[in-house]
């Protein structure tokens, strides 16, 4: 079994899919490792560092691969010389690449898309979009508070008091926790707001008010996989006003609303931003997904009636070397939970293998992509 780690060729990405840690481990499990020379540059690990681990370090890290690791998908040209039925295990973002996803299985890969692990507990610690969007959210806060003209915390001094920032969060998945949770740690007065009711209470327990729509019924509990659906139109008119009366009082607004397979659903319209103190920031975590806020542009600085706006198209790569040590985990932890010892290799089971497997046998076989 060999194991390909290849160098990321997709503009701005920072990150690497193994690091010496999950070389180790693969090779405890009896694979060796190949790693293409320079793959950890970026997210300052060196060549030799993989080497000390027992990997292979090589130009062509794909031939005779039977799996190959990405952050990111792969082109056939980085895949040149793998094995016929390779795996490839990556993030593949399979609805804006679906072109590409043809091209696997074109080539015969067996491509397996982290993105789409299910949301059960034995899945969490191989979850890719957890562990990334974990940081994000922090990243997001830190930025703010970077582009952001005064203070986060309340100070007294000398010379008079500042007063602490106020921080609205916009989607409190797993990025918007992080979010208040760092907001909070800055020292900033923070409120959070989700169409998911399951929300409120994670909300309150991390010291921070709830803003909820109560007149037009949310999401109970949990959608399907604990993910959010496209809201009814009177819940979005019901949520702008809302919005509307709270924004105009804050300082710091983070959004992370994001919808699976869909554009991210835009909640901040520039009259709103319009009501918002010139020099307060808006940071939005899904600008590469359409964006949350209008106007927003990923990766520059838009000022709109005197407010920032910002975001980054991949915030994770912001903060390569820990983003990459929690990528290869999750890596690690899935192929491994899957190890057959005998067979010296992984081998799927149903709920998760076709919860993942986006081609088999020259054939797009996911349902979402299917459906
Ligand atoms: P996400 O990145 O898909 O979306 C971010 C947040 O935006 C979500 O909370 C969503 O409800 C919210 N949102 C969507 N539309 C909105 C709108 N119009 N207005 C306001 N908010 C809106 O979400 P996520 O971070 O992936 O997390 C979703 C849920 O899945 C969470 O409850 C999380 O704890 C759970 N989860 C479970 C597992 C597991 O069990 N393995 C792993 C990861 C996450």
């Amino acid at each position: 079994m060999r194991i390909a780690v290849l160098k990321e060729r997709a503009n701005g990405e920072t990150r690497v899919s193994a690091t010496p840690e999950t070389v180790k481990k693969f090779i405890a499990l009896g694979a060796t490792v190949a790693v293409e020379a320079g793959a950890g540059g970026t997210a300052s690990i060196a060549d030799a560092d993989y080497a000390a681990a027992g990997a292979e370090v090589v130009k062509d890290a794909a031939k005779g691969a039977d799996i190959v690791l990405g952050v990111q998908g792969p082109d056939s040209k980085a895949l040149k010389g793998a094995n016929a039925g390779a795996w490839i295990v990556a993030g593949l973002d399979p609805f804006g690449q679906r072109a590409r996803v043809d091209e696997y299985a074109k080539a015969g890969f067996e491509a397996l898309a982290m993105e789409f692990m299910p949301r059960i507990t034995r899945a969490q610690s191989m979850d890719i979009l957890s562990s990334q969007s974990n940081l994000a959210g922090y990243k997001a806060v830190i930025e703010a508070a970077n582009l952001y003209g005064r203070a986060f915390p309340m100070m007294m001094t000398a010379a008079g008091t500042v007063s602490a920032a106020k921080c609205f969060v916009m989607g409190v998945g797993v990025a918007g926790l992080q979010a208040i949770a760092t907001a909070r740690r800055l020292g900033a007065q923070v409120s959070a707001t989700d169409v998911r009711s399951a929300t409120k209470e994670q909300i309150q327990s991390l010291g921070a008010k709830p803003i909820f729509v109560e007149s037009v019924a949310g999401i109970e509990g949990e959608g399907a996989g604990g993910y959010a659906t496209e809201m009814s139109e009177e819940y979005q008119k019901a949520q702008a006003e809302l919005v509307s009366g709270h924004i105009a009082k804050q300082d710091i607004v983070i959004t992370t609303a994001l919808i699976p397979g869909r554009p991210a659903p835009r909640l901040i319209s520039d009259t709103q931003i319009a009501s918002m103190k010139p020099g307060s920031v808006i940071f939005d975590l899904a600008v590469a997904q359409g964006g949350n806020v209008e106007g927003s542009k990923a990766d520059e600085v838009v000022e709109r009636h005197g407010v920032k706006i910002f975001g980054y198209s991949n915030t994770p790569a912001k903060l390569p070397a820990d983003a990459s040590a929690l990528f290869a985990r999750n890596l690690y932890n899935f192929l491994s939970a899957f190890w057959d010892k005998e067979a010296g290799r992984p081998v799927l089971d149903e709920e998760i293998g076709n919860a993942v497997r986006l081609t088999q046998g020259g054939k797009v076989v996911n349902e979402r992509l299917l459906g």
